[in-house]
């Protein structure tokens, strides 16, 4: 008889998306002729650049010969994108890093969810409320992450409420933990850290002997000197921190899948014994085990995005994004809505309007606008009271929903 791992009928049934897609369905199918807008779900839009469509093509190409034909890749990835890594997104910011410290991946959705199984499932975590699901979702699957109470809070994890009262940006924890989970810019809220902020956290580290998961998908959205792209930025984070990274919302690689972890040399945990051992070594042996490899043409199609044409490009695209959210937060603010983020990220954070909860902003915005947000509470329990809206909208579906809004509002 096969057993199950019964942390699996702990998490919650329905994904949150699904939720929103079943009320979605439920008003089309009661409104037929209505066109609705979708500001919610964190998918971009816009179409890969040229300069990857190229490098797409030529990859191809060459699987279609002999000698150009790859099969197995390294696990840890090419070293023609690692390199490319290596110079353009830390040498290039003052960060030192070794070639094998870079694990090319595919997305960074698998890493931040497989990385934990590289420590004890008695580890206590900490993390941003509120939070990208997949963090808690991936520890809750390995018994960390005790069980959920009716506050939707779940017993073994510490919540770092990120509120408009702190201004979103999290509290030292007041208790011991051994891993923190933070992601900046941060998905939902849209909001960032500041250097000095994030300098906190590395020391607050360091001093507790506590590990912090980075992830750095929304780096390439930042606006502001003051915001650092890597936690190496910071001294120190590289005997305490592991980063992930993403093309998806860079590169409009969703559909593509590619990214990559980095896991400094330094970093190291305890053993029940009080050694310590390195977790490079180990997240390789794991990768070397379990994956094998993100696709030779995912590769060549991210190493296009650091040529002279394809940071332009994407730079482009990520503009107009940038673009939207402004308009957007503008927008929004003059009806009289409190918004945050949307400065360092495509996600803007709107306060509900007289306390009312966040799946009923929801409808009100789907009946009465016909437009979709992402009810916050979705993210956590600290997001009750807010929606998530994207930037990630054409141009002229963004300004058709906020004319929207503001003639319902
Ligand atoms: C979109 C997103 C990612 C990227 O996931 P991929 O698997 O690389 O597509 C990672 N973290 C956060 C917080 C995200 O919102």
């Amino acid at each position: 008889m096969a057993l199950l791992n019964d942390h699996f009928l702990k998490l919650p049934n329905n994904y949150l998306f699904a939720d929103i897609a079943k009320k979605v369905n439920a008003f089309k199918a009661q409104h037929p002729k209505v066109d609705v807008i979708s500001l919610g779900i964190g998918d971009v839009t816009q179409p890969l650049c040229p300069a990857v469509i190229e490098a797409l093509h030529r990859a191809t190409d060459e699987m279609a010969t002999a000698q150009g034909f790859h099969g197995y890749g390294p696990e840890q990835g090419y070293d023609f994108l690692r390199d490319a890594i290596l110079k353009n997104d830390f040498l290039a910011r003052g960060i030192r890093l070794d070639r094998d410290e870079i694990f090319v991946n595919d997305g960074a959705k698998s890493d931040t969810g497989n990385f934990q199984e590289l420590i004890r499932w008695d580890n206590s975590i900490a993390v941003t409320d509120p939070i990208y699901p997949v963090y808690i979702d991936s520890n809750v699957m390995i018994g960390r992450a005790g069980v959920k109470g009716d506050d939707g809070r779940w017993s073994n994890v510490i919540y770092l409420p990120c509120t408009a009262e702190n201004g979103f940006v999290p509290e030292l924890p007041s208790q011991r933990v051994d891993v923190i989970y933070l992601c900046y810019p941060n998905n939902p809220t849209g909001t960032a850290l500041t250097r000095e902020q994030l300098r906190q956290w590395v020391n607050y580290a360091i001093r507790n002997d506590a590990l912090i998961f980075y992830d750095a998908a929304y780096e390439a959205y930042i606006q502001h000197d003051d915001v650092p792209h890597s936690i190496y930025e910071i001294k120190g984070a590289r005997r305490v921190a592991v980063e992930f990274h993403s093309y998806s919302k860079t590169a409009g690689f969703t559909g593509v899948r590619c990214g990559y972890t980095i896991v400094p040399k330094e970093v190291t945990v305890a053993t029940l014994t009080g050694d310590r051992v390195p977790l490079n070594p180990l997240w390789n042996r794991r990768q070397c085990t379990k994956f094998n490899g993100t696709s030779y043409l995912s590769q060549r199609a991210a190493e296009a995005i650091y040529t002279s044409e394809g940071r332009q490009q994407v730079a482009a695209t990520i503009d107009y994004y940038m673009r939207n959210a402004r308009h957007m937060k503008q927008t929004l603010r003059s009806i009289g809505l409190k918004v945050y983020g949307g400065d360092d990220a495509p996600y803007l954070w709107v306060q509900t309007p007289a306390d009312m909860s966040s799946w009923r902003f929801f409808e009100q915005m789907l009946y009465n606008a016909h437009v979709v947000c992402t009810p916050g509470v979705g993210f956590g329990p600290s997001g009750e009271g807010y929606i998530r809206l994207t930037a990630f909208g054409t141009r002229e579906r963004t300004e058709e929903a906020l004319d929207r809004i503001t003639s319902f509002y």
